[in-house]
């Protein structure tokens, strides 16, 4: 990657250099300069691996597959190749559990307000969650991106996701393409990043389950959502 990072660093090297020009004979700058450059720069992205716990979420059609399960390898892989291009990772959980929530005794609500208060607490670039669909119709395949009507940033975002699965998922092996749509979420509404939701494919679809429950090809869907966030992220720069 080293698009937004490397960019960053090269801005503040060129404006400590310049600093040190102007006043190389003042030795008080250059302790200034380098806490400067030494914070960690690196662009935030929340990972929220959707339901867990005794929130399974759908189930697949043909082998039972929860999509908890799925979510949260799909999630941990796209964390990987976040953390490996230099991104800092925040998940929402790592675990095949709910969380709790002071004073909220329904465990959704509950499950939701705190992924809410971990997204707001991390400040992120972006916010991606990441889900398995399942329609009445078993013929529905493909992957979908939502996000919510007032975020901008969001509603960008999902537009470069939705095609980026268009390209390397929905055209390959006769699925359609989508383009992303609105959708009224808590997690999509409850912070100021942008955020989406990606719904990777419909576990009620033979041919998108068979996929999703191999381990190729969820490390290619989480390249896929990887190379979705770093060209959102460098138009934003
Ligand atoms: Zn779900």
């Amino acid at each position: 990657m080293h698009n937004t990072v490397s960019k960053k660093a090269l801005i503040l090297r060129a404006a400590a250099m310049a600093v040190s020009a102007v006043f190389v004979a003042l030795a008080l700058t250059s302790p200034f300069i380098i806490s400067a450059v030494s914070h960690d720069t690196r662009p935030v992205v929340v990972v929220d691996a959707g339901h867990g716990g005794a929130d399974g979420g759908v189930m697949g059609r043909r082998t039972g597959v929860k999509e908890s399960e799925l979510n949260l390898k799909v999630a941990k892989l796209l964390g990987e190749y976040l953390t490996s291009g230099g991104y800092k990772v925040v998940y929402t959980r790592r675990n095949d559990t709910m969380h709790t929530y002071p004073g909220v005794s329904n465990r959704k609500r509950a499950d939701m307000f705190k992924r809410g208060d971990i997204i707001n607490d991390a400040k992120p670039a972006a916010m991606v969650s990441v889900h398995m669909n399942f329609y009445s119709a078993p013929s529905r395949r493909g992957a979908q991106v939502f996000f919510d009507r007032n975020d901008e940033g969001g509603r960008a975002f999902a537009i470069v996701m939705q095609d980026a699965l268009n390209r390397d998922v929905n055209s390959v092996g006769g699925g359609r393409e989508y383009g992303a749509l609105s959708a009224e979420k808590y997690l999509l509404s409850c912070s100021p990043y942008p955020s989406i939701i990606v719904e990777c494919g419909f576990l009620s679809n033979p041919f998108d389950e068979e996929n999703l429950i191999r381990a190729d090809y969820q490390a290619n869907l989480a390249y896929t959502l990887y190379t979705g966030i770093v060209e959102f992220l460098n138009t934003e720069t």
